[in-house]
């Protein structure tokens, strides 16, 4: 189990300073769905940016920490007791990867001669390669020496054949995780994003997300843009992720109509940079009857 902590998080623009996160408290756990629901503007999408460490903005206050437990990335990685907390603030975007926040890629670009298979292979073990890293100790590290750092392989760069994970193996873990999401093995085969419909794209990122099995994964408005069939699959994708690999889920949506499919544990709305009101699965039919005017008015009544 992990649990992801935040806590009186405050960010603004990095040029210019405009204030956009003021104060927002979240606590994610393993195996958990989260909603977080808002108007546009109420600043969710700078909340995933900022989980991911994203440069555009600045955190000014608050912190962002992942708790692990002794046995989180299985019985082979040993988690020394005093790297069982960590600041996701303090670390790159691929560290807190490999911690297990899934954050969604940015879009790679189109890649000629890339194919889903070769990047998902390179992205895994990028991972973990960066996770054995964090978790080696310091006299071990210190032993190497004048030896040089290893380059992590970036996933963008293409096909590479080191690495842990090789490729017999790899297949055997797509083979296994596009059955648990119902998705047809011949999208591995296909180049990176050449000619992806959006739809595609959004199944590409419930795929990362089981290939690098995190223990928390933050998507950001996943299902904008999808027809129902394509919102189905995804949706199908998202509780599989949950349910066969006890991933947690924060769901970003401005809409309540993915959330018939993926059922929410606990949803969450965020009003001008604050999470201001939380509830059960309950708030969200609440919205789609009401709008998001009501909450305003108790918020700012209450003030
Ligand atoms: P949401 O995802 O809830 O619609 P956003 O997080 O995208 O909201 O935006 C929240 C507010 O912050 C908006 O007013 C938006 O214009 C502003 N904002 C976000 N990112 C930037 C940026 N990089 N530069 C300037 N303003 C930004
Ligand atoms: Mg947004």
């Amino acid at each position: 189990m992990a649990r992801l902590e935040l806590t009186n998080l405050h960010a603004e623009v990095a040029e210019g300073g405009e204030k956009i996160l003021r104060g927002v408290n979240l606590d994610v756990e393993s195996g958990e769905i989260h909603a977080l629901m808002g108007p546009n503007g109420s600043g969710k999408s700078t909340l995933a940016k900022v989980i991911a460490g994203h440069p555009a903005y600045e955190v000014t206050g608050g912190e962002v920490l992942i708790h692990l437990d002794a046995e989180e990335f299985g019985e082979d990685v040993e988690i020394p007791e005093d790297k069982r907390v960590w600041n996701l603030l303090e670390l790159e975007p691929n560290e807190r990867a490999a911690l297990g926040v899934f954050l969604g890629f940015q879009y790679p670009a189109e890649i000629e001669g890339v194919t889903m298979t070769n990047f998902l292979r390179t992205a895994l073990n990028a991972k973990l390669e960066e996770r054995e890293e964090l978790f080696e100790d310091e006299e071990e590290a210190d032993e190497g020496g004048d030896e040089e750092e290893a380059e992590v392989p970036s996933p963008m760069e293409g096909p590479v054949d080191d690495g842990e994970v090789g490729v017999a193996e790899f297949q055997e873990i797509l083979t296994e995780k596009m059955a648990q999401l119902d998705m047809d093995e011949k999208f591995a085969m296909r180049y990176l994003n050449a000619g992806f419909s959006g739809g595609e794209k959004k199944q590409n990122e419930v795929l990362q997300a089981a290939i690098l099995e995190p223990s928390v994964a933050v998507l950001d408005e996943i299902d904008s843009g999808l027809d129902i069939d394509r919102l189905q699959d995804v949706s199908h994708g998202i509780n599989a992720l949950r349910d066969e690999q006890g991933t947690g889920i924060l769901q970003i949506t401005h809409y309540q109509r993915i959330l018939d499919y993926v059922e929410p544990d606990h949803v969450h709305i965020m009003l001008d940079g604050k999470v201001v009101k939380s509830g059960d699965a309950s708030l969200a039919e609440e919205l789609e009857d009401r709008g998001y005017d009501w909450i305003r008015d108790e918020v700012y009544e209450a003030a």
